[in-house]
């Protein structure tokens, strides 16, 4: 498969080199040259398969043509190692938990997935690229405002011939998302920013823009824009289908995603495109209300971002809008407002301020006593306020409450319990390089290794 950018500048890349490069060259998103449609019989019998086989079969219809098969069936069943289940919270509503990972979080499985092919990739026994493999380690920077560091820092623990080092901002992050990547040790290395989170990923934009450092070592981006990422997320979508099926609720479904930067519903979409049977898609905001606007306006003004209770969503400019964009303008056959109606005929938005936020969680514990995070609660809201007669809801629960564990108590009146997952992470001992932020000193560091 070959890959062009969103921005139509940059030279056609294979697979490899979307995943090793992240961006393009003209700074735009990789997209792929073509979306196959999985086969009829596939969907005829997915109720009947099992999580890791139906997202084998829809990683093989993505990636197959670039990996090997039994490669990717192992990069598969190793990034699967956990389960995703459908849960019933009204009579209409279900709720997807893709919180069952190693860090609790949803973006465990495409920090996984990406992992184990940029592993893959790099080896010097596969791919099969024209690039020319390298036994050069890849060093992965991410900048972090939480959630991103835990997925990433843990997705690529111990996996050789791969360093990350996770940039975060001192005293902004939460304890419990502060241990889950200072406490790894191995090829991690958290770096305690003295700045904001901007002050985080201004250091990594300018150490992907400098010539002299990229020449002495091989850095990338593990952040959603990457194509390894965002896709894998796709086989939520598969399975959720698959559970409602069996169930009989498949036939009016409608996936509901809690979006911030939008690689997690732009991976839903592209199941669509190959073909899932879902009827249409919520995409539901906090206040940070710019794709909602887009909806209703057909205008993409990016703004600042808000802080709100559920945080890893307050995205200003989410970075996939350009992929979701290029999509349904079918590569810029068809003009602005065509693609605009393309897409509002198949996603609506919906958007929350956190008073309401607020208000879901205690009317849903309150109603079914299922616990919502901040997150899942305008996931879950969007479908109460959304959906019409006939249709049933899926809204994904992004993050487990416990993660949550202080915003979620003091909303509810519970005291939620921390599973030992989080707990044994509380108990390592922190360890992390204290950096300013300045790049000259960021750089000097890393010019170091
Ligand atoms: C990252 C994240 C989101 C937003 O996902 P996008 O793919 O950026 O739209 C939502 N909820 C939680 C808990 C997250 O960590």
């Amino acid at each position: 498969m070959k890959y062009y950018s969103t921005n139509g500048q940059a030279p056609i890349a294979d697979l490899k080199k979307a995943v090793v490069k992240g961006l393009a060259e003209d700074r735009g998103l990789y997209m792929p040259e073509e979306i196959y449609k999985l086969p009829r019989q596939f969907f005829d019998n997915i109720e009947t398969m099992k999580f890791q086989d139906i997202a084998y079969n829809v990683a093989s219809n993505f990636f197959g043509d670039d990996v090997d098969g039994d490669a990717l069936q192992d990069i598969v069943y190793d990034t699967l190692s956990f389960d995703c289940p459908v849960v019933k919270v009204t009579d209409n509503i279900y709720a997807l938990e893709l919180f069952h990972g190693p860090t609790l979080a949803f973006k465990d499985v495409g920090a996984r997935f990406m992992a184990r092919l940029l592993r893959y990739f790099t080896s010097t026994t596969s791919g099969t690229s024209i690039t020319s493999t390298t036994s050069k380690p890849i060093n992965v920077l991410v900048a972090t405002s939480g959630d991103t560091g835990s997925a990433v820092a843990n997705g690529f623990l111990g996996v050789e011939g791969i360093h990350v080092y996770v940039l975060y901002p001192k005293g902004k992050v939460s304890p419990i998302q502060e241990c889950q990547f200072t406490t790894l040790g191995k090829n991690i290395t958290a770096i305690e920013v003295d700045g904001v989170f901007d002050d985080c990923q201004a250091l990594v934009k300018s150490a992907f823009m400098d010539a002299e450092l990229n020449q002495h070592m091989k850095l990338t981006s593990a952040n959603s824009i990457n194509v390894a990422r965002f896709l894998p997320q796709a086989f939520y979508y598969f399975n959720a289908y698959a559970r409602m099926k069996a169930l009989g609720k498949a036939d009016e479904l409608v996936m509901c995603v809690p979006s911030g930067n939008f690689g997690n519903i732009c991976s839903a979409l592209f199941g669509h495109e190959m073909g899932l049977p879902i009827k249409r898609f919520i995409a539901a905001n906090n206040a940070n209300d710019i794709f909602y606007k887009y909806l209703q306006t057909g205008k993409y003004e990016p703004k600042a971002s808000i802080q709100t209770l559920a945080n890893a969503m307050d995205v200003g400019d989410p970075s996939n809008f350009a992929r979701i964009l290029n999509l349904y303008s079918k590569n810029g056959q068809r003009n602005a407002e065509e693609t605009h109606q393309a897409i509002t005929s198949l996603i609506s938005g919906a958007t929350y301020s956190d008073d309401q936020i607020r208000k879901t969680m205690q009317q849903c514990y309150e109603e079914t006593g299922y616990v919502l995070d901040p997150h899942g609660a305008c996931g879950y809201q969007a479908l109460k306020d959304g959906l019409k007669p006939g249709e049933i809801g899926v809204f994904c629960e992004t993050a487990h409450p416990a993660k949550f564990k202080e915003k979620v108590d003091d909303i509810l009146g519970t005291d939620i319990e921390i599973p030992a997952r989080l707990k044994a992470f509380m108990e390592g001992e922190k360890q992390s390089v204290a950096m300013s932020k300045d790049f000259a000193d960021f750089k000097a560091y890393l010019m170091r290794q």
